[in-house]
């Protein structure tokens, strides 16, 4: 774990929530969770993560600690006193590729105001993780924008806040999405043609998320793909996409780069930090991994693709 004490080398504003996991074998309730947990934890492992967010009363302190043990600089992260913490609940098929969600309570999120500290104005690597499009460009609107901006989204947003979503692009350099997400935000069945829809809009890159089936980058020239690393033992995917684009984004300002050949070896080291995702619930196998570990599994991803 990074536990500098510095300026952050990304800022990533997102849920932190409290989750209520069922899988098939298993069923958690409250453990820590949320798209900028995943995605700062994640992040951490390559540059100092600056988290923007809010929790309420009952956020327990314990995982305030756990954040500072991951090295997360704190100071865009408000509480709320008067209301209660992000709630979203899941349920997982037995097929783990497929899940519902029971239940997303916004708690403080519903009139979170994001005050962007002075020290995070210009950072130049910027994720917009998983929440409403209107709080993601309030984020996007307080810094100085000099590098590079990945946003995320989710289904919930596509179909209550289109024009949002809509309006965010044209200020990101990337989008990451899920297959199933990128067809129904562009009423296109086929991803490659999804992807292109998103490109004509002023979007330089997408970066379609196909869950264990891996992911692909597309530019305007271009189209890179990776497979996911075979995971034996999946105990929970809640979070992989936040993991894949943490690590993701957290290794391209470690490189402070973001030329295309970066971008693919960026996808490499997310996918290598989300297969440790899953293989536990909420943060616990990302608090046990290091560096060493994530580049065995990232040569393990060389290895397979190497023909
Ligand atoms: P993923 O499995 O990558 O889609 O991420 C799941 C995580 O995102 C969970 O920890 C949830 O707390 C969080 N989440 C679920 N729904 C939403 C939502 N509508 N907005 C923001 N975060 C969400």
């Amino acid at each position: 774990m990074n536990k500098k004490n510095s300026n952050p080398g990304l800022v990533v504003v997102g849920s932190i929530g409290l989750d209520t996991i069922e899988t098939p074998w298993a069923c958690k309730e409250g453990i820590l969770g949320g798209s900028a947990s995943f995605a700062c934890a994640a992040a951490s492992f390559f540059a100092r993560p600056g988290m923007i967010g809010v929790v309420g009363r009952d956020f327990p302190p314990n995982y305030i600690q756990l954040f500072e043990q991951f090295g997360i600089d704190l100071e865009g992260l408000q509480k709320d006193a008067d209301g209660d913490t992000f709630k979203w609940s899941g349920v997982y098929e037995t097929n783990m590729n497929n899940r519902r969600t029971r239940l997303t309570e916004l708690g403080v999120f519903a009139d979170f105001s994001p005050k962007m500290p002075e020290a995070y104005r210009e950072c130049p690597f910027v994720f917009l993780a998983n929440i409403a499009p209107e709080l993601q460009s309030n984020v996007l609107s307080q810094i100085k924008k000099t590098g590079f901006v990945v946003a995320d989204t989710m289904d919930l947003w596509i179909n209550t806040a289109r024009p949002a979503l809509l309006e965010l692009l044209p200020g990101i350099d990337l989008l990451m999405i899920n297959d199933s997400e990128i067809k129904v935000l562009t009423e296109e069945s086929n991803i490659a043609v999804a992807a292109r829809k998103i490109l004509e809009t002023g979007v330089k890159h997408v970066i379609v998320k196909k869950g264990a089936d891996g992911s692909m980058l597309f530019t305007q020239s271009s189209i890179f793909a990776l497979p996911a690393i075979p995971v034996l033992d999946v105990v929970d995917p809640t979070g992989a996409g936040d993991a894949f684009a943490g690590g993701f984004t957290g290794y391209l300002s470690k490189q402070n780069d973001c030329s295309e050949p970066v971008l693919r070896k960026a996808m490499a080291y997310g996918t290598a930090v989300a297969s440790f995702a899953v293989e536990s619930f909420s943060l616990e196998k990302l608090q046990e991994i290091d560096m060493d570990m994530i580049e065995e599994r990232v040569a393990q991803l060389k290895a397979m693709t190497d023909f």
